[in-house]
């Protein structure tokens, strides 16, 4: 027998090895091994089984990592679609699918070395007195760890493997599991008598559920939902009761969350209903905080079906349930479930797809659904399920919207807070509830400038103002990390003016401003800035539960998921941040960012008020957010997208060439674009693409990418008529970021409804084309967003 071999290096290719007879039996798709690769031994996942191979002189497998195969076929199939529809080497997908910790060869169980006593038979022989006295300690015990036993009888393993060669204990090596929530106690929870809106959104998942497996018949009911309700509408109820449901049809069920949303509290809930009381079925946590080892472990007990329950980030996604029923996607429209390095999959759309290959049912759940998934409700590819108020009639928080233009008249410039934001923090501080500021930048100043000249200091190595940051006495860079002294006059040779400023605000200004403005308040900042370590999360959060602290500020990192009743206040700093980006997805964000930020307000008993400062205060996605009105955003919003094209009536693709020269980089840039339309494009005579008119020297700034969009839509060439008559080509631009730690980036958008089509044929463009070895490119399917 012959086993095919995809290795861990992104070849494109699979390799053909023996099965020796020693591993026979042993073999098997999905299987990890270790292969002979020129001089070098390599990892890799069997792809395929047969009897013969087309190729002779076969080396044979060296070895078999774990007792399991550790990809099941379906997850095989699933890194498969993957690596067609995102463009990547299947090897890149592959190993993707597997954590780190659970790759490794070296990886494994954590195996513990346990002293056990034995029997005594017959006459005990006398002991040397060290001997003597760790076997009075042992005897005792009768059992228990060797470091432990080390450690407490003050002695030496050396000692203790004595005592075994002459019979009276037993060293075995046993494993014992990492438990990253070992240290909770969780009190179990029971399911709640669901209101109406709920029974009917839940009898609607588990009617799916139940029925049986689709048909080639397309009027088979739609099995992906999406769950539109908000925060606090009791869509984490519906989620477990459905996951419930799918333990007792003795499958099993796959929890997304966002990142940033995984906190302890979030665990807790699910551990709650599931792993105490009466139905003790582990859930497993998959998530970047966990050790090698408890990774390792968590990943094991799903594979072995001890853990029927998964709930984890992204890549949680890929977690070997079997057989698998459910699979929620929480806060659906989070951008973070795109993956921003190859492969450059989108967990959600991931999600969907499992769903269809695995014939699960897929739980989309969002306050403020992305375009897509509700234009999908609106065509029918999905069912919308709507809970439209929130539990116990609690009212949605009273939206402000403050006009910051007025609050800038007369003064020297705009304030950070509106009289209106500083009455309501007042009355806050007085009646004793709590505040929450939010304002998505960090540091002091956003930027360093010279009134006199004109100076900004920038990044030496990225096209990007350097933000001050106030404590430390620097400036750093966000996306380098580049950092320097703050100069005491003007870099500028010819200005060296003393009177240097600072510009824009960020957290720890807010934080400075509102010290002074209200020395007695408590302040909290939470920015990536103080929030080193886990431990500085948790205790942050604890001492705004408990009271100790009256405001917090903070970034996107406090955003979401936190449940404070005595937060009555929310601000927002500066409303418009988001709506600047170039990016056709900036009201969108915007929109999603003061809709989520708002729902932290008025969860308690008294009633929520919210404060928007804003400098373009009638934009829709300002407007919109002030009644909570989602359907209103997207019908506005999306006949904007229609418009232009851009998705849901499109799919994008962006290909980004990256290099540090960057003359190599445009021209490479408009080498590809030419390729492109060679083999994508038709040419004739009244026919030409968007955007290449004036070539490299009429480069459309970024901002206006959309901009083509008007112009005359391109012409597939006679073979791909059908499948790519949509297609635009954008571009080249330069990047919104042109230049990072040193590269320049210079990008081409691709725009068409055939986008599994497309990815195809870019996969052939991509690996004939010549670059200078000096550029790369990348290629994002779907991407997160245009920078
Ligand atoms: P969401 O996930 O939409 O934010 P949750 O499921 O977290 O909403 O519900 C918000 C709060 O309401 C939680 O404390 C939850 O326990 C409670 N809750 C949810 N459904 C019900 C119900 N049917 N009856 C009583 N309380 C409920
Ligand atoms: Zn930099």
């Amino acid at each position: 027998m012959i086993a095919r071999v995809s290795l861990e290096i992104a070849l494109r290719k699979e390799f053909d090895y023996l099965i020796p007879a020693a591993l026979a039996g042993q073999v098997d798709v999905g299987s990890r091994v270790q292969v002979p690769f020129g001089p070098r031994k390599m990892l890799g996942v069997v792809t395929a089984v047969a009897e013969e191979s087309g190729r002779v002189n076969l080396k044979p497998i060296l070895k078999v990592i774990g007792a399991q195969t550790l990809v099941t076929p379906k997850v095989l199939q699933l890194a498969r679609w993957i690596a067609d529809y995102y463009c990547c080497a299947p090897e890149t997908a592959l190993k993707s699918v597997l954590p780190e910790a659970v790759r490794k060869e070296d990886a494994g169980w954590r195996e513990r070395l346990f002293v056990r006593v034995l029997p005594v038979i017959g006459e005990m022989s006398k002991l040397p007195k060290r001997q003597q006295d760790v076997w009075n300690f042992i005897s005792e015990r009768r059992e228990m760890p060797l470091a432990e036993l080390v450690a407490l009888a003050k002695t030496t393993a050396a000692t203790v493997r004595k005592l075994e060669d002459c019979g009276r204990v037993k060293i075995t090596a046993e494993v014992s599991e990492r438990d990253p929530y070992s240290r909770e106690t969780i009190l179990p929870s029971q399911p709640l008598v669901l209101n109406p809106s709920q029974v009917a959104a839940l009898g609607k998942i588990t009617a799916a559920m139940d029925a049986p497996p689709p048909t080639a018949d397309a009027s088979a009911p739609s099995s992906t939902f999406l769950l539109y309700g908000v925060t606090g509408s009791g869509k984490t109820e519906i989620y477990l009761q459905a996951i419930a449901h799918a333990l007792e049809q003795g499958k099993g069920a796959i929890v997304l969350v966002p990142e940033i949303a995984l906190t302890p509290q979030t665990v807790e809930r699910f551990k709650a209903r599931f792993s105490s009381g009466k139905l003790q079925t582990l859930v497993a946590v998959l998530h970047s905080h966990l050790s090698a080892g408890e990774r390792h472990d968590e990943w094991h007990k799903i594979r072995q079906g001890r853990a029927r329950i998964v709930i984890g980030a992204r890549s949680a996604i890929f977690a070997p349930v079997e057989p698998l029923g459910l699979i929620i996607v929480d806060e659906e429209h989070e951008h973070t479930y795109k993956q921003e390095e190859a492969p450059r999959y989108q967990a959600r759309d991931v999600a969907i797809m499992r769903g269809r290959m695995e014939n699960a049912v897929v739980v989309l759940g969002s306050a403020t659904p992305s375009l897509e998934s509700y234009a999908n409700c609106k065509k029918g590819k999905y069912t919308l399920l709507e809970l439209p108020e929130r539990v116990d009639d609690q009212k949605m928080p009273v939206v402000r919207i403050v006009d910051m233009r007025q609050a800038a008249r007369g003064d020297k410039g705009p304030p950070i807070f509106s009289p209106q934001l500083k009455e309501a923090i007042t009355q806050r501080l007085e009646r004793k509830e709590q505040t929450i500021l939010f304002l998505n930048r960090r540091g002091y100043s956003t930027s360093l400038q010279c009134p006199k000249c004109g100076y900004v200091a920038e990044c030496p190595n990225c096209s990007l103002a350097l933000t001050y940051h106030r404590a430390e006495q620097k400036l750093s860079c966000h996306i380098c990390g580049h950092s320097e002294k703050v100069p005491s006059v003007c870099p500028n040779e010819k200005c060296r003016n003393p009177a240097i400023r600072f510009a824009g605000t960020g957290t720890q200004k807010v934080e400075a401003i509102l010290g002074k403005l209200f020395p007695q308040a408590r302040i909290q900042r939470m920015d990536a800035d103080v929030m080193k370590r886990k431990e500085d999360y948790r205790r942050a959060l604890g001492d705004f539960r408990t009271g100790k602290t009256d405001i917090l500020i903070g970034t996107q990192m406090i955003a979401k998921g936190l449940h404070f009743p005595r937060v009555t206040l929310v601000g927002i700093i500066y409303a418009d941040m988001a709506l600047h980006q170039p990016d056709f997805r900036a009201a969108e964000r915007t929109f999603q960012l003061i809709t989520q930020v708002s729902g932290r307000a008025g969860r308690g008993d008294i009633e929520g008020e919210v404060f928007v400062q804003t400098f373009t205060p009638f934009h829709p996605a300002i407007q919109c957010s002030r009644h909570h009105d989602f359907v209103g955003f997207y019908e506005q919003e999306i006949e904007f997208r229609e418009q232009l094209k851009y998705p849901p009536f499109s799919r994008v693709a962006l290909l980004t060439l990256k290099g540090r020269n960057e003359e190599k980089v445009v021209f490479s840039a408009e080498h590809l674009k030419r390729e492109l339309e060679k083999k994508l494009v038709a040419t004739g005579p009244d026919r030409r693409s968007a955007g290449t008119a004036g070539g490299v020297a009429n480069l459309l700034p970024a901002a206006d990418m959309f901009a083509d969009a008007a112009a005359p839509e391109v012409r597939p060439d006679q073979k791909m008529k059908n499948l790519f008559r949509d297609l635009v080509i954008a571009g080249p631009t330069p990047s919104p970021l042109l230049r990072a730690e040193n590269y320049y980036r210079y990008q081409i958008m691709l725009r068409t409804r055939a986008m599994s089509a497309l990815s195809r044929e870019l996969a052939k463009i991509v690996q004939s084309l010549a670059l200078p070895e000096d550029v790369t490119l990348a290629v994002d399917i779907d991407p997160a967003s245009l920078s």
